[in-house]
């Protein structure tokens, strides 16, 4: 570690005690950026990297609440503007009981380079709620966002901030919180994102993640001449994008062995098809249920119950081609990094943010695999948002075939900003550098247009 990066760590992790997520996020972007900030002292000079850190605006409230049983819930809710210098505050919400301000810091500050990388105008926030919506009623989940939107509605807009989805926060949600936001506000306007198709939403934006992050491997395997036909894919969740990645697998000919949830993991080796995934969305989706149920109705497949206290995750040890970790962060480490390459995997995508710990991050590198990071390989979420904002500013819809180009477009984009930033910086095929640096770049020469602000 350099002089520099060990510096404004010590200084990071003084401020910011008690948040491992936010140290890890901050560390592999200085790592990247020493390249550049040696290139450009302008950088430096006007502290651009450590202003970035710095969250423009915090907010934490109660969101009380009263449960079917007519007993009072407390629970927090958060969010944050991390920075705005290239358009509104834009990234989603996370309802999870493991929620807290260091998790939301360090999906705030690695949104604010994603969605740089998408080339849309939007700047980077995050929020949420320890809230747990598992095993909650409709009528919960809206008392819960009706009150938890009654505080947020004074701090977004949209050209002020603009909220989406995120794990534990789907349609169903989104759909209760503009409600109450538009009842308070009383105006209709593109606030949120992840709307329903007849009140402002966008084709394909549940799609976006997964589609994105299966075009972004798509794109990698393309610099080798390969695509994914025939090639075997682990998947780990069995949420909004881990569906939307096996969907669109499935479609480019690849074979999906694995699907996940927080109680377990299934191998099937037969494959994953439409009408096993469709069983999964309905399981997910409508009846809220357990992956357990997936193995029960296919007696092929093999469940394994987590283990907390395992050091290794065994649904990353099989045989294949690619993996797309699209659950949660660090839920690769470096046992199951080992796992990956001395199982043949060449292709890591990544659909979730931060999933792999930076030991295995650094094996990857080290390997040369195809390795996506998540703010490149999963920014199509969020380009499709920013395709919903656009619709709504001009009260017009585009066609599926419409959004879907343009969200190819825009992965071929972010994949070749990612090839020539890392080419110019001596790290050729690095997607971690070229997709630090590129997202880095157009803020910061954006701030210092700006000022010290
Ligand atoms: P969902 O809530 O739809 O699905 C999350 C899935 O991951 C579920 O299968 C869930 O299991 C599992 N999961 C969640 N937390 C844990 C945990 N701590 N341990 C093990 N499994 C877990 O969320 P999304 O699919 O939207 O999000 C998945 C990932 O993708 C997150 O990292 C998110 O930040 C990222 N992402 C999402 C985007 C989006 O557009 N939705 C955009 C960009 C990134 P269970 O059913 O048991 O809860």
């Amino acid at each position: 570690m350099s002089e520099f990066v060990e510096s404004l760590m010590n200084e990071v992790k003084a401020k910011n005690p008690s948040e491992p997520e936010f140290h890890q996020a901050v560390f592999e972007v200085a790592e990247s950026l020493e390249l550049v900030l040696e290139r450009h002292p302008e950088y430096r000079s006007a502290k651009v990297l450590e202003r970035i850190i710095e969250p423009e605006r915090v907010m934490m409230f109660r969101v009380p609440w009263m449960d079917d049983q007519g007993d009072v819930q407390i629970n927090r809710g958060f969010r944050i503007e991390m920075n705005s210098a290239i358009g509104p505050y834009k990234g989603g919400l996370r309802f999870h009981p493991s929620v807290n301000l260091g998790i939301l810091k360090f999906l705030a500050f690695e949104q604010v380079f994603k969605n740089s990388l998408t080339t849309l105008p939007m700047g980077g926030g995050k929020g949420g709620s320890d809230f747990d919506p598992k095993g909650k009623s409709d009528n919960e989940v809206m008392r819960f966002c009706q009150s938890f939107m009654s505080e947020l509605f004074r701090h977004i807009g949209p050209n002020t901030d603009v909220p989406a989805g995120d794990i534990g926060v789907g349609g169903r949600e989104i759909g209760f919180l503009f409600g109450q936001y538009k009842r308070l506000r009383n105006e209709f306007t593109g606030v949120l994102t992840g709307k329903g198709l007849n009140w402002g939403g966008s084709l394909i934006r549940p799609e976006a993640t997964g589609f994105g992050s299966v075009y972004f491997a798509a794109e990698m395997l393309a610099t080798r001449n390969e695509t994914l036909e025939g090639k075997t894919c682990l998947v780990s969740g069995s949420g909004n994008v881990a569906q939307f990645t096996t969907q669109k697998i499935l479609e480019l000919g690849g074979k999906v062995v694995t699907v996940s949830d927080s109680s377990g993991s299934i191998y099937d080796e037969e494959g994953i098809d439409n009408e096993k995934l469709k069983f999964i969305m309905d399981l997910k989706n409508v009846r809220r249920g357990r992956m357990k149920e997936y193995a029960e109705k296919y007696s092929g497949a093999v469940y394994t119950p987590s283990d907390p206290n395992a050091d290794h995750n065994p649904l990353w040890d099989h045989k294949a081609d690619a993996a797309f970790p699209s659950a949660t962060q660090n839920e690769i480490n470096e046992k199951d990094a080992t796992n990956l390459l001395k199982n043949g995997v060449y292709v890591v995508s990544e659909g979730a943010n931060m999933p792999t710990t930076i030991e295995g991050v650094n094996l990857f590198l080290d390997k040369k695999i195809l390795y996506g990071p998540g703010k490149a390989a999963n920014a199509g979420g969020v380009a499709v948002s920013g395709l919903e904002m656009a619709q709504n500013s001009m009260r017009y819809s585009w066609t599926r075939e419409e959004v879907d180009n343009r969200l190819r477009i825009i992965m071929k984009e972010i994949h070749k900003t990612c090839i020539e930033t890392s080419a110019k910086y001596g790290t050729e095929g690095n997607y971690v550098n070229g997709a630090n640096i590129g997202g880095f770049v157009k803020v910061a020469n954006a701030m210092l247009d700006q000022g010290i602000v």
